[in-house]
């Protein structure tokens, strides 16, 4: 999935990013939060590349921007 298609973050409506860094053995960690940190997932282990990262977190975020949207709406 494209950053662009993930759905925004539900306080400022921003575009999540991706905060990756991969170690020294060329492991990916990392998260994916709102650029203003309001909402964030985090890897809860390292990927083995930053293509892999992206496609763990995406659902992720958008679980997490899903349920804060119905608390929202509550
Ligand atoms: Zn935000």
């Amino acid at each position: 999935m494209k950053q662009s298609e993930l759905p925004r973050c539900p306080e400022c409506g921003n575009m999540p990013e991706y905060a990756l860094k991969p170690n020294h053995m060329g492991w990916v960690w990392g998260g994916l939060k709102c650029p203003y940190d309001h909402y964030r997932v985090n890897l809860n282990g390292p990927a083995g590349s930053r293509a892999q990262a992206e496609k763990r977190l995406a659902p992720q975020w958008i679980e997490l921007v899903g349920k804060a949207n119905r608390e929202k709406t509550e």
